[in-house]
């Protein structure tokens, strides 16, 4: 039997605290294509879609792709750009809905719009009404989704990432569509049970690398080949969202003995509990970090200093100061540090002759609350670039990706990648492509929380994380929270979980 399938991607981690509110040209910035202009982009390489095309090709389905769409994490996604896109989507499965058997999403899980906080949620309940339950529904989602009651009563099947750093998207894009097929073919009929947890994020905001992550990711893939089991999912939620259902989510995607399969989920989500203060990083202040680095002997590989607080990936600025100030007022040499966002520094450099001396205001502009207000650096300029590479790491392998136009600036020991589009530093294309080999570097800072760690653990001889003071901060206690339903740990100590 040959079925015809929906397919779409739709991405967006939202911050909400971000002062960076997110229009539909963020997205179209970032990546949108539609069709068979989304396959060629993104159908060779490790994506959810990569993963939906696979088994397409293998079962001999009809896979009809309407858009891929991503903005970089940000802030709450205005009314617009959400209604354009879920539009998108909507009309491709309203003009094929007489001739569909399926649908798949790939969805980061953690979206929050204007007038809709569970953003998925909305999306599914607008699909559900033009499809009704005829059509059944796999979702993918990142693992710091924030899975809300509703997502699980409207999809069908649910896979979420096993890996952070994530590498394994083509592989879970896979894994869902196998279930899909299963279930148009009327083999199975899965439903997806939830487990809430009364915390803004688990420990280690869902590491798989170290720590107490790794049993429960062993523990949940052996569970998945329980029968009538398809799919279990840990998701540690994503804690810059002040919204009422956030954190970490335990999800079976299953049939038949339910009470079963929601006794295992609730191991598990104890299990992430009672690890709750187990947290593998020590966070270095900026002076600390710096300290290291002035006397670091790179004998075994460069000293890596991330970043963590001014994440792009989870919609930090990436123009906190913070670090580079604390290295170069340390004095740190045979350094590089990237990326440094700031478009304006970025224009006015563009102007200028390479190997020429500049003087800048660079960075902390949009929040200087946030991990330190701008520096005043004089420099050599050494390169000026569209910002575009390919990456060639565990994460990102195959992917055209840019930051815009980019400025390489020497101050005094630290090569400075300046850029004009956020983006967190995870591939180490990311400085090659920008002429700063990070291999021949005593010490690299770049700014990232965790993905950086495929790529870079491999060729560094250290790895510490510092906490710069800016947006995303690993302390919840310094954010505003005001909607997120309470108790909820840590911001109150004395929760008691109900089973
Ligand atoms: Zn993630």
């Amino acid at each position: 039997m040959c079925f015809t399938v929906l397919s779409a991607e739709l991405y967006h981690e939202t911050n909400t605290f971000s002062r960076q509110a997110t229009p539909y040209e963020a997205f179209a910035k970032r990546l949108t294509f539609f069709g068979k202009q989304a396959i060629a982009a993104r159908g060779g390489a490790n994506t959810e879609l990569g993963g939906f095309l696979d088994v397409a090709q293998d079962k001999g389905w009809t896979l009809i792709h309407a858009m891929s769409a991503e903005a970089k994490p940000s802030g709450l996604v205005l009314q617009e750009a959400f209604e354009r896109l879920t539009s998108t989507i909507c009309d491709a499965v309203q003009g094929e809905a007489h001739r569909l058997d399926g649908i798949m999403l790939g969805l980061h899980g953690a979206m929050v719009a204007e007038g809709a906080d569970d953003a998925e949620g909305e999306l599914l309940s607008r699909l559900r009404a033009i499809v009704g339950d005829r059509v059944p529904i796999a979702i993918t989602l990142d693992s710091h989704a924030n899975v809300t009651e509703r997502m699980c009563a409207l999809a069908d099947i649910i896979v979420s990432y096993k890996t952070y750093p994530h590498v394994d998207m083509r592989d879970i894009g896979r894994q869902a569509a196998a279930i899909l097929h299963r279930t148009m073919v009327g083999e199975i009929k899965p439903t997806t049970i939830r487990v809430a947890l009364p915390m803004v994020s688990e420990a280690n905001w869902g590491r798989t690398d170290v720590g107490p992550m790794v049993e429960l990711v062993a523990q949940a893939r052996r569970y998945e080949q329980t029968p009538e089991v398809f799919a279990v999912s840990i998701n540690a939620g994503f804690p810059s969202a002040d919204i009422v259902d956030l954190g970490p989510t335990v999800l079976v995607t299953c049939q038949g003995d339910i009470d079963a399969h929601r006794n295992f989920a609730t191991h598990l989500a104890q299990r992430i509990w009672e690890n709750r203060t187990d947290i593998v990083n020590r966070f270095y202040e900026p002076d600390e970090a710096a300290k290291l680095a002035s006397r670091y002997e790179a004998l075994t590989g460069p000293l890596v200093i991330a970043d963590f607080a001014d994440n792009p990936g989870g919609g930090g600025y990436g123009d906190s100061t913070a670090l580079l100030g604390a290295l170069l007022q340390a004095g740190v040499t045979d350094a590089c540090f990237g990326a440094m966002i700031d478009p304006e520094v970025v224009k006015v450099l563009d102007n200028k002759l390479i190997g020429s001396s500049v003087t800048v205001s660079l960075g902390g502009k949009i929040d200087p609350r946030m991990g330190g207000g701008p520096l005043e650096l004089t420099g050599t300029l050494l390169r000026l670039s569209d910002g575009e590479y390919v990456c060639d790491g565990p994460v990102c392998r195959g992917l055209t990706l840019s930051f815009g136009r980019t400025a390489v600036l020497q101050v005094e020991g630290i090569t400075v990648l300046i850029a004009s589009e956020r983006a967190q530093v995870l591939d180490l294309q990311q400085f090659i492509s920008f002429g700063i080999d990070p291999l021949s570097k005593r010490v690299i800072a770049l700014k990232s929380m965790q993905h950086f760690r495929a790529a870079f653990e491999p060729i560094a001889g250290q790895v510490i994380v510092c906490d710069s003071g800016a947006l995303c901060s690993p302390d919840p206690l310094k954010l505003p929270y005001q909607n997120v339903r309470r108790p909820i740990y840590p911001l109150d100590a004395d929760v008691v979980p109900v089973w």
